[in-house]
């Protein structure tokens, strides 16, 4: 067995657990992390600056012994993963933290999100010093967070910090995101890698409505939740305005090359997007491309049969599209509600990312290592055009990843993990029985190898 794929299921049997309090965090296993990577990694340690930022963020740098050097490159990646809810425990079919590797796979939480990227950097990196590499042109680094899965604060916030303190300017940034994909979008005629150029905000306000309150026998016309159910049925039914970005259209053009039936549509979308928003709008994961969005998740008020409430509140989540803040949806929500009276708070404020340039030669570097790492025929063994190389599209991520707190000192950053991931595994990213095949994790490590050669 390859050492790789005993070192993966080594790392997925540490439970570095995130939590957002802090004190609920298991920090022993942390340790036992960073001691599992200096143990395992010694061509690393004995040529690379290591650096500890916040106690538990490792960073590497590989530095070019040449003159005459480039802007560094960053590779990142976090190696904290989200908590086994204990009622899927018994649908997990190997142990989430076993590591197990059986014909196919490696087993485990964070086979896919992100032990897997963040262990196949340390092996590629390790085995590339083996061979005597050096960097080309320019000092590489490698930092790893601790805490993505709870908002990055700690770990991807601070790192930022570091490097800007230092005046570190990166020529790009290459982190987790999307992946390739086959299945997950209806009539794809061949595999496209998505590679992320900007994330959606992600904000949560509280809408709270207040009344006399009393008993329910003789109600006024104004309860308190009769009003926050007119605010939610208005702000569902007056959307926020639809737009095309700059994001939406190189998706749509660059999906387009890729989707025999909707070619000519989407490779004119600038032109017809006036036309055809309506279509786009009714369903659901395109309409999230070309608005802001906002979802009530939450709700309170009352807490008896013949009661009625002094105040009714509602939680609602904001995904924010490049160009609207937090503050015009608060805008937005007020004229949809005019008349109406209620208080709105800020939970929590997570503005839209920049978007991340297309035009740089550092995204073509990086497709051109995916068209040559990544062929149809490695996904569709039987398909017409296997020696093609899979189509790139540029997309707009939803979540958010530690990437977003690199802005600082990077304006070119990409989200895009080099695997194929079909519709079932993707489903176990964050969910029961999350693995990764083997030979996909290897890949992973040939592609972080020519990416590392090729800057
Ligand atoms: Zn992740």
């Amino acid at each position: 067995m390859e050492n790789a794929v005993k070192n993966l299921s080594d790392a997925l049997k540490i439970k570095t657990v995130s939590n957002r309090d802090a004190k609920k965090v298991d920090w022993k296993e942390f340790d036992r992390f960073l001691k599992f990577l200096d143990s395992n990694y010694k061509n690393v340690s004995s040529t690379c600056e290591k650096r500890i930022i916040n106690k538990y963020s490792p960073v590497y740098i590989w530095r070019c012994k040449r003159g005459n050097k480039k802007k560094p490159v960053l590779l990142i990646g976090h190696y904290d993963v989200v908590p086994v809810e204990e009622s899927t425990e018994g649908a997990w079919l190997k142990e989430p933290f076993s590591g197990e590797i059986d014909d196919n796979f490696i087993w485990g939480r964070g086979a896919i999100d992100d032990k897997n990227a963040v262990i196949g950097l340390m092996e590629a990196l390790d085995s590339l010093i083996a061979a005597g590499v050096e960097p080309n042109e320019r000092d590489i680094y490698f930092a790893f967070g601790f805490d993505e899965e709870v908002g990055g604060t700690m770990g991807a916030k601070e790192i930022a910090r570091a490097f800007e303190l230092e005046k570190i300017e990166f020529e790009f940034v290459l982190d987790e995101g999307g992946c390739i994909v086959y299945d997950m979008l209806e009539g794809l005629g061949n595999p496209v890698a998505l590679i992320g150029i900007a994330e959606k905000g992600s904000s949560n306000i509280r809408i709270t409505c207040e009344s006399a309150g009393g008993h329910s026998s003789m109600p006024g016309r104004n309860t308190a939740i009769g009003k926050l159910s007119r605010i939610i049925n208005n702000i569902e039914k007056n959307p926020m305005p639809d737009r095309l970005t700059i994001t939406a259209e190189e998706m749509f053009k660059a999906l387009a090359v890729n989707l025999p039936k909707q070619k000519r549509i989407f490779s004119n979308i600038d032109k017809l997007f006036p036309v055809i928003k309506g279509k786009l709008s009714k369903i659901s994961a395109l309409n999230a491309l070309i608005r802001t969005t906002i979802a009530f998740t939450q709700i309170e008020g009352g807490d008896a049969p013949n009661i009625l409430p002094k105040r009714a509140s509602a939680i609602a989540n904001l995904r924010l599209l490049q160009g609207d803040t937090t503050d015009q949806a608060i805008e937005h929500i007020k004229r949809v509600n005019r008349g109406i009276d209620f208080k709105i708070e800020k939970l929590l404020v997570e503005e839209p990312s920049e978007i991340s340039d297309m035009n740089e030669k550092s995204f073509n570097i990086l497709k051109d290592v995916i068209a040559s790492e990544f062929r149809i025929g490695d996904i569709l063994p039987s398909h017409e055009y296997k020696n093609r190389s899979v189509g790139i599209v540029p997309y707009l991520m939803m979540g958010s990843t530690d990437s977003r707190k690199y802005y600082n000192v990077c304006h070119a950053i990409y989200r895009f993990y080099p695997l194929y991931l079909e519709k079932e595994l993707y489903g176990t990213m964050h969910g029961v029985n999350e693995r990764i095949p083997v030979e996909r994790f290897l890949k992973m490590i040939s592609f972080y190898k020519a990416l590392i050669k090729k800057i």
